[in-house]
């Protein structure tokens, strides 16, 4: 079986007094970020950087401990995980000279704490290190035993904490003999191989909301209490659609993968799809990265077999029957009769048919 960190996240209401704590933790977090990025940057213009970025980072870190008492305060998986941070905006940027630190606007809203003796976790009350105790408001009883990480995470003015654990001994969905091909859409979000259609999650009212905030938002002038009040809202309303996407999400990619035991899809560049306009503009294509993770991680994890293939190929314009390629088919079209061996597809499920089939000889 596959290995995959799976994480929970649970909402907590900390105290006044465990919101300080966890707000002077942020704080130093931030410090720490920005005082890593900004020695990074110094020598980098003076051409010291060695080799080795995390021996060169341990060797910053012990100056900043000695300085700052508030970083010296900080766990160490918390340090390491503000390390990681800092090494990944680094190795994604191209010149990193030109990265941002932290500031009011883009804050530092977590932190990570690795499972220690300090904290213990009984049912649903965790007693977190130095933080003291908190209720966790989450459906499910997380095995303590089990646990590799806590994230204490501030989102749109709520308190989170992401329980990482291990997923071995996960046991695997049952065998159910069937394979099946996926192809993404807009008007059917996902169409299967068998004839199945699934549509995207509804957001129509959620996005009725969040225009009537952008049309609230252009009458007020920026940085007044109503506008700010406005931004408030429509963040809290964001959250809530990204909600409404990831659990309808959640669902089908389970059901898919219950349902099948192997599952074809087509592999997404992402960076192309960015480049292109059209994608960029609908909120689903947005999200479409985000379904294919999810069933990929649902496939290795329910011991499912998983299977990529490349988008170049043309999925919409063969014929899943015979094998013949009908260039004429234009983007409008939703069904058509092979001029071959006059087959009638669905241009969707033909597609998937295509998707699946090549997945199979590519094995
Ligand atoms: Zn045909």
């Amino acid at each position: 079986m596959n290995y995959h960190p799976l994480t929970h996240k649970c909402r907590i209401y900390p105290k006044d007094k465990q919101i300080k704590q966890f707000e002077m933790t942020l704080d130093a977090c931030q410090f720490l970020y920005n005082e890593l990025l900004n020695q990074y940057k110094v020598d980098y213009k003076n051409n010291n950087i060695p080799y080795n970025l995390i021996n060169y980072f341990k060797m910053v870190i012990g100056q900043a401990k000695n300085n700052y008492s508030s970083i010296s305060k900080l766990n160490d998986s918390t340090i390491d995980d503000v390390l990681n941070n800092v090494i990944r905006a680094i190795r994604l940027s191209k010149d990193p000279y030109k990265l941002k630190a932290k500031d009011e606007k883009i804050r530092v809203h977590s932190f990570l704490l690795n499972n220690t003796k300090n904290i213990e976790l009984i049912g649903n009350i965790l007693h977190l290190d130095k933080y003291g105790k908190f209720k966790l408001h989450y459906g499910k009883t997380i095995e303590y035993n089990r646990v590799i990480s806590y994230k204490v995470l501030y989102q749109n003015k709520k308190w989170f904490i992401l329980i990482t654990i291990r997923s071995d001994n996960i046991k695997p969905f049952p065998k159910t003999g069937k394979k099946i091909g996926i192809d993404l859409g807009l008007k059917n979000l996902v169409v299967l191989s068998n004839g199945q259609k699934y549509d995207p999650p509804n957001i129509l009212y959620s996005n009725k909301k969040l225009s009537k905030f952008n049309r609230k938002l252009s009458s007020k002038s920026k940085g007044s209490r109503k506008y700010e009040d406005i931004i408030s809202k429509q963040n809290s309303e964001q959250f809530h659609r990204k909600n409404i996407i990831n659990d309808y999400f959640h669902k089908l990619s389970t059901k898919i993968v219950k349902e099948n035991d192997v599952i074809a899809m087509e592999s997404l560049d992402i960076q192309d799809m960015l480049k292109d306009k059209r994608y960029s503009k609908n909120i689903f294509q947005a999200n479409w990265h985000k379904l294919v993770y999810m069933i990929k991680y649902k496939c290795e994890l329910y011991g499912k077999i998983f299977i990529q293939v490349n988008t170049r190929f043309p999925s919409t314009k063969l014929c899943s029957k015979c094998g013949y390629k009908y260039d004429d088919i234009t983007i409008d079209v939703r069904t058509w009769e092979c001029p071959k061996c006059g087959e009638i597809h669905d241009r969707d499920v033909n597609a998937a048919k295509n998707i699946l089939r090549k997945a199979l000889l590519k094995n």
